[in-house]
């Protein structure tokens, strides 16, 4: 028997497929050995591993600038209607191995980096993350780059350049502790900064109204920098631009005759300024009022709504041309997509833009910005809707404010005359809440605002017309859409998951990775035995590998051949990472009742940031490691249960962890998930799931079958009707934690151990506000699901003791999970939102400069 394929024999391998060729090979190490002289200016016997990496990053680079150069200039060229993306965050993680994916260098390099006798993966793993993202949605901005460029689209990525992003995570005696996330400490090969494009942003002043127009007046500057970062589609010579904007006080600032000899305090109030861009909100699903959060988001959205006004005008429809002076022709040229209400301001701002500045009518720049806009929702959860105070606004945009009031004037007028006397209707249509503080309902003005309003999944969008948005569903049913959320199988199989990638491309081909449906050619595979082999072989390695990876990084010893349990996602309640607690618990409990019983062997990992300011999040972290530090040293126990958490999750780990796991846990209270990424990657990469009937996993559940599909728990209407309080008719039965104490034995045992201290011997009320809220205020009835999921979980074990039948099931699942890819997304969009039509039109490929 040979010794089985490495990562790297199978990096080589695709690569022989038409990939790399030997010229490249040897131009690669001769320009790895020029950057290392000539960038980083050192040579082998100093030169550190993060040397090697920025030699190798400055080397693939030099490979996208042609391409880049040449995208943009087609596009000036043949001018196509822009896509706009404006997000608050952008999730990247690492560039340099999914440049050289889509670039087809990666074979290439992976042979040259071998010949200079160094580890490309040691090299890789120095990148650090580009961690603008909390979860989610800053993954589904970066996902939706890559298949706008690999869609051959006219897109851009609009945000912030935050000089810290998502903190860095330590676990310290089992809590949670944040570290800053100094990213660029090191420098950052993959951005241009290009300070000759440099725009004013305006904050504060008042508002003039004279007879030639309304003035906002006597603002404070600060200036945006962009920061290009190239987007390359995968083998299309397409290189798009991601834009991200850095605060920059202007020379002058506080300099004025008023400030004599405050000179070197002005100079040190720049960082004022200059803060606008400093960090990235960590929060996820949450609405965090402060005024720096409401700079950033009209930051963003000023300084990119002035940069694509002066490209439309350069245009070949713009008022170049002398005959069309207007801005007419600006929604066929320009689609601005809005990634949840954080970029809203653009709306208000675009009207600003077209009323004050170029003069045009309300009339006029309202049907405009209304044809350019769209909006996404990405959460019905009410925390999470941003609703600002008005008084922010009369303070830091006051020109805005007064938009907003004439929006929602004209608004009330037509609710007012479609639905006559119906006051509480206006009352809740109304873009202004009234109330102890007056605040703008920003997702009412996207919606008002935009021409397009959507979802991410099929019953989350059928949530907000039955619910959140039915009076606004009511009036203007055609506006609302559903895109059901994808994820790019570029990153999240051919980059993370060479093994499996491989495995499929010799069965079916490699146009899979352009085309997911394809992967439904899998399915005669799914009872082919030497197919269902390799499948598992392929996991079985990548378990392997995660396991050398735990041992080495964090001294934690675990059994590949148990299953790997994993949940990872942001902490939340809504998520219910304490439900995954309880049946941890119950599994140890019974192997603890009945030693001698054969069990499925478990490695439970769960991994997570908990938003720094979110208390029961935290807390819920610091019970998983308490479980931890009870289960795992438990000899009785052995290696039949192990609890890991897994620390500092993030897109890098990500890679890691999804391709090893064997059981994925989507667990959320049914109409509280919006639809979930993270589920989509672990079907890709060959994960069974364990879920609820919420957010995607319906549509992935009936993409694979209810029958290869672990679904369990009260579906949304079941949901609602414990909801419904009160007495009369349409009366619900309420939810009552107690009663599902009192009548499940393994679920009483549970809770009485982490309320009597069994899993924090040494302060034993730890989790009393745990138990509080599951006992009393728990809105999302972790113990409505607990028995369910139980029984669930029983299944799932009973069939991973069926290796054959498991693989064969895991087939069905990867078979059936070409919806979730991004470029089906994004196909969606362009067609029914924009209107513009992806293509797979290749680019011709420049021509690589010579020295
Ligand atoms: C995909 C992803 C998420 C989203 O996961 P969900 O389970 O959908 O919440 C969050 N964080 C990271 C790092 C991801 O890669």
């Amino acid at each position: 028997m040979s010794r089985p394929l490495t990562d790297m024999d199978r990096r080589k391998q695709i690569s022989v497929r038409g990939l790399a060729g030997v010229e490249n090979v040897t131009d690669i190490k001769k320009n790895f050995n020029r950057h290392l002289h000539f960038t980083l200016v050192k040579d082998r016997n100093v030169a550190t591993t993060r040397d090697y990496y920025q030699a190798l990053a400055h080397t693939v680079r030099d490979h996208l600038v042609g391409r880049w150069i040449r995208t943009q200039q087609y596009y000036y060229e043949k001018d196509p209607k822009r896509i706009y993306y404006l997000s608050l965050e952008f999730y990247m993680g690492r560039t340099l191995q999914n440049t050289m994916v889509n670039l087809g260098l990666q074979g290439a390099c992976d042979e040259a980096i071998y010949q200079l006798g160094l580890d490309i993966e040691e090299l890789e793993d120095i990148e650090e993350d580009a961690g603008l993202g909390n979860g989610g949605l800053g993954r589904l901005a970066a996902c939706f780059l890559d298949s706008m460029a690999t869609l051959g689209l006219a897109a851009y990525g609009y945000g912030i350049r935050y000089e810290f992003g998502i903190f860095n995570q330590k676990i310290a005696n089992g809590w949670q502790i944040e570290e800053a996330d100094d990213w660029l400490r090191f420098g950052n090969p993959w951005e241009k900064a290009r300070p000759e494009y440099t725009i004013p942003v305006n904050f504060y002043g008042r508002v003039d109204y004279t007879p030639d127009g309304v003035k906002w007046v006597d603002t404070h500057v600060v200036l945006a920098l962009p920061y290009d970062t190239p987007v390359p589609g995968y083998r299309n010579n397409t290189v798009n631009t991601m834009r991200l904007w850095s605060a920059k006080a202007p020379n002058e600032f506080k300099l004025d005759d008023f400030n004599v000899g405050g000179y070197i305090q002005a100079v040190l109030d720049r960082n004022l300024a200059e803060n606008i861009s400093r960090v990235l909100y960590p929060n996820d699903n949450f609405f965090e009022g402060k005024e720096l959060r409401l700079k950033q988001e009209y930051f963003v959205v000023a300084a990119t709504l002035q940069d694509i006004i002066r490209r439309f005008k350069s245009s070949k429809f713009g008022s170049r041309d002398p005959v069309r002076t207007t801005f007419e022709a600006f929604p066929d040229k320009v689609a601005i997509q809005l990634n949840d209400t954080h970029p809203a301001l653009a709306i208000p701002e675009l009207m600003r833009i077209f009323i004050d500045i170029e003069h045009l009518s309300w009339e006029k720049a309202w049907e405009i910005t209304n044809r350019t806009c769209a909006y996404t929702n990405h959460t019905v959860l009410p925390e999470a809707l941003e609703r600002w105070p008005v008084h922010l606004f009369e303070l830091l945009l006051p020109r805005h404010l007064a938009i907003i009031y004439e929006i929602n004037r004209r608004h009330m007028e037509n609710v007012a005359k479609r639905y006559p006397g119906d006051n509480a209707r206006l009352g809740r249509m109304s873009l202004i809440e009234e109330g102890d503080m007056k605040r703008i309902n920003m997702a009412h003005l996207c919606i008002v605002g935009a021409h397009a309003v959507n979802g991410v999944a099929r019953i989350h969008s059928e949530i907000l017309k039955e619910t959140v948005f039915k009076d606004f569903y009511e009036m203007e049913p055609s506006k609302f859409q559903n895109k059901t959320n994808g994820i790019t199988p570029r990153r999240w199989l051919v980059l993370c998951n060479p093994g499996l990638a491989d495995i499929i491309a010799e069965k079916i081909g490699e146009e899979y990775i352009v085309e997911m449906d394809e992967l439904k050619k899998l399915l005669k595979f799914a009872n082919d035995d030497a197919f269902i082999r390799a499948v598992a072989n392929v996991k079985q390695e990548n378990k392997l590998k995660f396991s050398v990876y735990l041992e080495k990084e964090y001294n934690v010893k675990i059994n590949p051949s148990s299953m790997f349990d994993v949940q990872v996602k942001r902490i939340h309640e809504y998520k219910r990472q304490i439900l995954n607690c309880l049946h941890i618990i119950t599994f140890y409990n019974r192997i603890k009742r009945e030693p001698n019983k054969k069990y499925t062997p478990r490695t439970v990992m769960i991994g997570g940031k908990a938003a720094p300011g979110y208390h029961m999040a935290k807390l819920i972290i610091r019970l998983i490691t308490a479980i931890g530090e009870v289960v795992n040293n438990d000899p009785m126990v052995g290696d039949r249960l192990k609890v890991i958490y897994l620390e500092n999750y993030r897109v890098s780990l990500a890679e890691k962890v999804i391709p090893a796991s064997d059981l994925s846990e989507q667990i959320s209270t049914a109409g509280t998930e919006a639809s979930g990424t993270g589920n989509m990657k672990f079907m890709l990469n060959g994960a069974l799931t364990i879920g609820t009937m919420d957010g995607a996993n319906v549509e992935m559940a009936e993409e694979a079958g209810m029958d290869n599909f672990f679904i369990f728990g009260m579906r949304v209407k079941e949901v609602d009707a414990m909801d419904v309080k009160g007495g009369g008719e349409g009366r619900g039965n309420g939810y009552n934690a107690q009663s599902y104490y009192d009548r499940l034995p393994e679920l009483k045992q549970a809770m009485d151990q982490i309320s009597g201290g069994f899993f924090s011997p040494n302060d034993r009320g730890l989790f009393g506000e745990i138990v509080n809220m599951l006992m009393h205020h728990d809105r999302f009835k972790v113990f409505a699901d607990y028995e369910d999921y139980i029984k669930c979980q029983d299944r799932v074990s009973a069939l991973y003791m069926n290796p054959k039948e498991w693989t064969k099931m895991v087939i069905k699942n990867i078979a059936t999970s070409g919806k979730f890819s991004s470029d089906r997304t994004i196909g969606e969009y362009a067609r029914q939102i924009w209107g513009v039509e992806p293509s797979k039109h290749k680019i011709p490929p420049p021509s690589e400069p010579r020295e």
